[in-house]
């Protein structure tokens, strides 16, 4: 039987976002608390009670709780109340008023991830109205710092109230929107993601007069022999699980996709060979893939020199390099170390910006069976695949603590997908007030299953 979508909640919730949205929690400063309190005289109207925790003044986050008999394990639904900054000038629309025209909810945070929130808190309001008799208890968490690393919120959280919020399986952003392939579309549920390893390479030198470049020592030239060791460096291609699922997944629902992605299932020492041709026919894919596949290191920021006839002596770059899951980053920083051998060790120095290991989620679980048959109802065609992400949520601290999460906020392609993914950070984010209803009626079917 096809499961009804929730159209009755058009309005509230649509309105609930707006509110939400016009509380400005541009990330620095945050500034989450008034967020978190929102929700808490929110939900109270239902008979909740709330807690709201600051790590620091200002720095909300959110967290309720609806009891179960303690049968099944717990769930928590988790999303982050901060927001990336936006450029008012830019916008056809004020990206703090909430603005609902069209069938859409504008403003930042409407997708990322306010939105996710709202899917959030009327899957709790739902399940409490309807006194679904829950198995297990749902706990809603809203959480502050997600863009600035989540530090200050799910990892203060769980460094300090963690009976408050650790459950053995979150739901999360980082995945949920469908892409439409030949027969039908692909929801993904993200289940991994890369780990980060922000680093600084310093390179030193000895300074000279520019007219006469062998008798100093130039750092930035040094420099460039970094960029060309990193550069060069092949890294080994990995398939993780959860790309191996993927690929064979996408495979089964495009027709067209069957060669390319059984090719590179099967030999993963091709990879780069057949990546480069399926670039021929789709780049952006090919594009999409191939970072899933091994280790990249990205230069991102250099500096060197002060002035037009001075050898510098000093030359620093930033590199971005993102790690698959099951390897080391500690491991990884060495072997930089290793390659950059022959350019001088004694002469570079290193500074760790940021650094923790990627993670992954086995989809063999409960959980992701009542997403998957959920989805399964409401679209028969569909196509669920897990799938790794090469940037990161807040999804990792639970991941760490030795939670399975997954990565799902459920939402139907209305405009072609880059376009919605430019939209997150970007102008004019916006979602429409279906998918709201849609993610509702997904997560809220979701829970149930599950939980009872
Ligand atoms: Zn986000």
């Amino acid at each position: 039987m096809p499961i009804q979508m929730l159209t009755e909640i058009e309005k509230e919730i649509s309105h609930f976002l707006s509110q939400l949205i016009r509380i400005n929690t541009t990330n620095p400063p945050g500034n989450e608390t008034q967020a978190a309190n929102f929700i808490a005289q929110y939900l109270a109207k239902d008979g909740f009670t709330s807690e709201v925790i600051e790590s620091a003044p200002g720095r909300g986050s959110v967290i309720a709780r609806l009891k179960g008999t303690g049968e099944k394990p717990s769930l928590l639904l988790l999303s982050h109340l901060d927001v990336v900054a936006a450029n008012p000038t830019e916008w056809s629309v004020d990206p703090f008023a909430g603005t609902i025209k069209d069938g859409y909810v504008y403003g930042r945070g409407a997708y990322d991830m306010k939105g996710m929130t709202a899917v959030e808190v009327f899957t709790l309001k739902l399940l409490k109205k309807n006194k679904i008799p829950l198995k297990g208890d749902v706990v809603l968490a809203a959480t502050a710092d997600e863009e600035k690393g989540g530090e200050e919120g799910a990892g203060y959280l769980l460094r300090n109230h963690k009976q408050k919020v650790w459950c053995p399986y979150v739901l999360n952003e980082g995945g949920g929107l469908a892409v439409p392939q030949k027969k039908g579309n692909v929801y993904p549920v993200q289940t991994a993601e890369k780990g980060i390893l922000w680093f600084k390479i310093k390179a030193k030198g000895s300074p000279g007069h520019g007219s006469t470049p062998n008798t100093a020592d130039n750092a930035i030239v040094r420099m460039n022999n970094v960029l060309t060791k990193l550069g060069e460096y092949q890294p080994e291609t990995f398939y993780v699980s959860t790309l191996k699922q993927f690929l064979a997944g996408v495979a089964e629902i495009n027709p067209d996709l069957k060669v390319p992605f059984t090719n590179l299932l099967n030999n993963p020492g091709r990879s780069e060979q057949i990546l480069d041709e399926l670039a021929k026919t789709d780049r952006a894919l090919a594009e999409d893939i191939r970072p899933r596949t091994k280790t990249t290191i990205t230069p991102t920021i250099i500096h060197g020199g002060v002035k037009e006839n001075i050898i510098p002596s000093e030359c620093e770059a930033v590199f971005d390099c993102r790690v698959l899951p099951g390897q080391s980053v500690n491991a990884t920083l060495a072997l930089i170390k290793s390659l950059l051998k022959d350019v001088g060790l004694d002469k570079l120095s290193f500074e760790i910006i940021q650094i923790h290991d990627g993670n992954e989620s086995t989809t063999q679980t409960p959980l992701y069976n009542a997403v998957t048959d959920v989805l399964h109802e409401f679209e028969p065609d569909c196509g669920v695949t897990p799938t790794l992400t090469t940037g990161g949520t807040d999804s990792r601290f639970f991941r760490e603590t030795g939670s399975v999460c997954y990565g799902f906020h459920p939402m139907r392609p209305d405009e072609p997908n880059d376009e919605l993914e430019k939209r997150m950070h970007g102008i004019d984010e916006r979602i429409t007030v279906e998918n709201l209803v849609f993610g509702t009626s997904i997560f809220y079917e979701t829970v149930k299953r599950f939980m009872t």
